[in-house]
């Protein structure tokens, strides 16, 4: 066998396509005994779709979810802040962002790998990594060796600790919710992404299909916040209560059970995403907070560059640096201005939200147009 990825997330599935798209042999190890993502629903954007499209897949995601044209930012009065384009056009063809659930993308992966490449139920404890290969030791005591390893194992990724052991998260000040909400929304919200602005508080709902809506809720507050299950659909009822039409009734349509809570962090960015006969892709590599919905597009953009620079060399270090090399600038940026876009909404106090408010009713065009375009371009 000549190649690992540990975690089966949006990352490693997708850079395990791409492999087998080049012929190249690869074992994904994932620590969950069942497939399960957490969180609901997810956009898949632009950048996310060209590469998705080269694997064959973007027409069964489009498909599977829903297309969108814009993402609408309202404030807390429903007036209109802001509105950005879902739509990307690359050498004569249109994209958009496609929002989804996120199990159904999974499953659209997963079903594109070929048999037996997917192995559940193994958690990483930690790698040893040499020049000339890997060992890869499993909290159930076994191992396997093999010519190299990608750490696809998330925010809080194993692999990562053992080649970097001083890497640290960083939480943004904001916890979020998610959940999926089984309503009908007028006309007026089936094509967007549409977000809400308070002070230190933030609602996001977007359709995913078959009349349900996922959504997502922030708000600013110490990390580790323990909501009771039992009662966490009231207290966001009480944060949300001064939000326009339909936010109350798109929380009141979830099922408790379906409602999740984490705290914001990102990664603080690392100097370098591989050692020796291991890197990492994704979060694991360059965690961002969720801001510009860019995360799952970064791994997947990821994918295709490692696997490109693995088919091309056959010295695994010069893949890897050159891989680092075309990534890393873009996803620094994502996840730089990612974090800032989490400051900007998490300011509290009320006069200095309107003026934020006044601030992104007046950005230009053509700067919206042009951070989108950092965003979806992909020079590979
Ligand atoms: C609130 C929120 C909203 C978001 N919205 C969007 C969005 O709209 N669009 C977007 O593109 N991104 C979004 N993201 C970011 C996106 O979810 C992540 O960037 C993406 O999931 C990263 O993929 P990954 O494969 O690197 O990691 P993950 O998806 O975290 O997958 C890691 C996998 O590794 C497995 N694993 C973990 N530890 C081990 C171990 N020790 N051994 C073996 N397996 C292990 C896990 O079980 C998991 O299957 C959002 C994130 C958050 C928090």
């Amino acid at each position: 066998m000549k190649g690992i990825i540990v975690g089966a997330g949006i990352g490693g599935l997708s850079t395990a396509i791409a492999m087998q798209q080049h012929h190249i042999d690869v074992k994904i190890y994932e620590a969950s005994n069942k497939l399960s993502p957490i969180g609901a629903g997810i956009l898949v954007p632009p950048n996310a779709m060209i590469i998705l499209e080269r694997y064959g897949l973007a027409e069964k995601i489009k498909h599977a979810g829903v297309c969108i044209d814009s993402t609408d930012i309202f404030s807390s009065n429903g007036r209109p802040i802001a509105q950005t384009s879902a739509h990307f056009t690359k050498n004569g063809t249109g994209y958009q962002v496609v929002a989804i659930l996120r199990s159904t993308l999974q499953s659209i992966l997963v079903d594109s790998l070929s048999p037996g490449a997917l192995v559940t139920g193994k958690r990483c404890a930690y790698v040893n990594t040499k020049s000339d290969g890997i060992e890869l030791f499993f909290e159930d005591g076994s191992s396997v060796s093999a010519r190299y390893l990608v750490g696809a194992d998330g925010l809080r990724s194993n692999v990562r600790a053992s080649i970097f052991p001083d890497s640290a998260l960083r939480y943004s000040g904001q916890i979020c919710w998610r959940g999926l909400s089984e309503i009908n929304l007028s006309s007026k919200w089936m094509k967007s992404l549409s977000e809400v602005w308070g002070p230190g508080i933030r609602f996001g709902f977007v359709p995913v299909g078959n009349s349900k809506v996922y959504w997502y809720a922030t708000k600013r507050q110490e990390a580790n916040g323990i909501d009771d299950p039992a009662s966490v659909k009231e207290r966001l009822l009480d944060i949300y209560s001064a939000f326009p039409t339909p936010v109350s009734e798109i929380i009141s349509q979830t099922a408790n059970s379906s409602i999740i809570s984490d705290d914001l962090n990102d990664l603080r960015p690392l100097k370098s995403w591989f050692s020796k006969s291991t890197v990492l892709i994704g979060d694991a590599a360059h965690a961002s907070t969720p801001n510009l919905g860019q995360g799952g597009a970064q791994a997947i953009e990821d994918s295709w560059v490692l696997a490109e620079k693995l088919a091309a060399n056959t010295s695994i270090q010069n893949a890897f640096q050159q891989f680092e090399k075309l990534r890393f600038s873009k996803a620094r940026k994502v996840t730089n201005m990612s974090w800032q876009i989490g400051k900007v909404t998490n300011l509290r106090n009320k006069q200095a939200c309107r003026i934020r408010d006044a601030l992104f009713r007046s950005v230009p065009d053509v700067m919206t147009r042009r951070q989108s375009r950092m965003m979806y371009d992909i020079p590979y």
